[in-house]
């Protein structure tokens, strides 16, 4: 073929494409521009933490969050809404305290970690060993801990991705078991948090078979001054708890179905399970809601494709991912991105596509339409996802990450201090509209993530 004849057919192939794009792009701005002042997040976000409130997997409350959820779905008009049961383990708290007996005595606001065992009948009083670091516990050697409360006062780093709680996790997740090999009794960590209430912030912890908790941000620099004075500090702590290993939960289900490639799904979600203390609006009620909205607001018109909305049943203590990819296998080939929304309300602040998908027009469109929702594109591909939708990537459905501004995020994360009131109506609405947008474009085109990715160059760095 010659090469003039082969470039006509591309300006050919442009022009049709740039005029899909184009009118995905206007259709796209005008449903995010609907979305800023579109009431159904706030209303579902509200709703959810107002009738349920706090629900912990395996609780009543959870059970109660599932017919809501598959209640909300039908309301707002989506088809083939069902739950999907599962079983998974299930910590559930009982009545907890804790106070230093000597020498200062006084009371310490503490939350029980997920796993924590109980402590004995009457409590469990011992002397602490104080660590300002994880990696100062990890440098003990085996049995230096033996009848100590060990504890970690390392604090957490704000940060706008909220890397800070990443790279401190494991003094939650892994400190109770890391304590218990070196011979504790017991374990405490500075909450995993950036305020300065007298909140604890709780979270889950691998099960070390000792009492673990939280201490609250000030109780910990409580104890550091205690401990700088020289003399043994000694605490008790009063835990109660119970594990059920085989906790109904249920990951709940709604759709758009598509009009001309139905099997061909686009898979997002927050989840619906929360901790105790709150009543899980930024973590994860916003989350539900922006997805929920956003599925709503792009399939107000059949799309091509389906867009597919889960609320999955238990992130915090783990079990909905792999329940899901366990149920959905068969269909992993079909699904065309997955995203989930479990960092808060936002504002999204930055991006990150799906590898080698940024030049197509479809993503062109999508980034048009989200203009003047002042969103920093991300060159380096999509990799961050969601704790429920790991097993999805794990399985290759490619990925789409829409990040929000995390700063406040971990103010309120898993305390008594996430409710309603901390969401800023602008900010979820910011948000949904960026959701919106990119469910539209890619529900209503045929981009294929899947050959993009395998036709990219070598991913780019900064
Ligand atoms: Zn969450």
């Amino acid at each position: 073929m010659l090469k003039s004849t082969i470039a006509a057919m591309t300006l050919a192939c442009a022009a049709v494409g740039g005029a899909q794009a184009q009118g995905l792009s206007q259709t796209a701005s005008a449903l995010s521009e609907k979305a800023l002042t579109d009431k159904t997040a706030w209303n579902v976000v509200e709703s959810l933490t107002t009738e349920i409130g706090p629900r912990p997997v395996g609780s009543p409350a959870m059970e109660r969050a599932k017919d809501w959820g598959l209640a909300k779905l039908k309301e707002l008009g989506f088809e083939n809404v069902h739950a999907e049961p599962f079983t998974t383990p299930a910590w559930s708290r009982g009545a907890e305290s804790a106070e230093v007996v000597g020498p200062y005595p006084q009371p310490l606001h503490i939350l029980g970690l997920g796993n924590s065992s109980p402590t004995p009948p009457g409590g469990l009083t011992a002397e602490i060993a104080l660590f300002p670091t994880y990696r100062a516990l990890l440098a003990q050697p085996p049995g230096s801990l033996t009848g100590k409360i060990a504890v970690v006062t390392e604090k957490m780093t704000r940060t706008q991705v909220g890397s800070g709680y990443g790279g401190i996790n494991p003094n939650r997740t892994a400190g109770p078991l890391e304590a218990k090999k070196r011979g504790a009794v017991g374990y405490l960590t500075r909450s995993l948090s950036t305020d300065d209430t007298r909140l604890p912030h709780t979270g889950g912890s691998a099960p070390a078979g000792i009492p673990a908790a939280a201490l609250s941000t000030p109780d910990a620099e409580l104890l550091e001054h205690m401990v700088a004075r020289g003399k043994p500090v000694t605490v008790r702590l009063n835990m109660a708890s119970s594990s059920n290993p085989a906790a109904q939960a249920w990951n709940v289900v709604g759709e758009i179905r598509g009009r001309e490639a139905p099997d061909e799904v686009i898979v997002i979600g927050g989840h619906l399970d929360s901790w105790d203390p709150g009543t899980g609006a930024f973590d994860d009620g916003a989350g539900i809601a922006i997805t929920t909205a956003a599925a709503k607001l792009a399939g107000a018109q059949p799309p091509r494709r389906t867009i597919r909305v889960v609320m999955f049943g238990s992130e915090e203590q783990g079990g909905s991912s792999g329940a899901y990819l366990a149920a959905h296998k068969d269909e992993v080939g079909k699904m065309i991105v997955t995203g989930e929304s479990d960092e808060g309300p936002g504002p999204i602040w930055t991006l990150n596509l799906p590898k080698g998908s940024a030049d197509h027009p479809a993503m062109g469109a999508f980034l048009t339409a989200i203009g003047p929702l002042k969103v920093i594109v991300d060159r380096n591909p999509s990799s961050r996802g969601g704790a429920d939708i790991q097993g999805l990537m794990a399985a290759g459905v490619p990925l789409i990450d829409l990040i929000p501004d995390a700063n406040r995020y971990f103010d309120l994360h898993h305390s008594a201090d996430d409710t309603l009131d901390k969401i800023d109506p602008a900010d979820l609405a910011q948000s949904t509209a960026v959701w919106t947008a990119f469910l539209y474009t890619v529900a209503n085109s045929d981009i294929d993530f899947r050959k993009l990715a395998a036709a990219a160059p070598a991913t780019p760095t900064r």
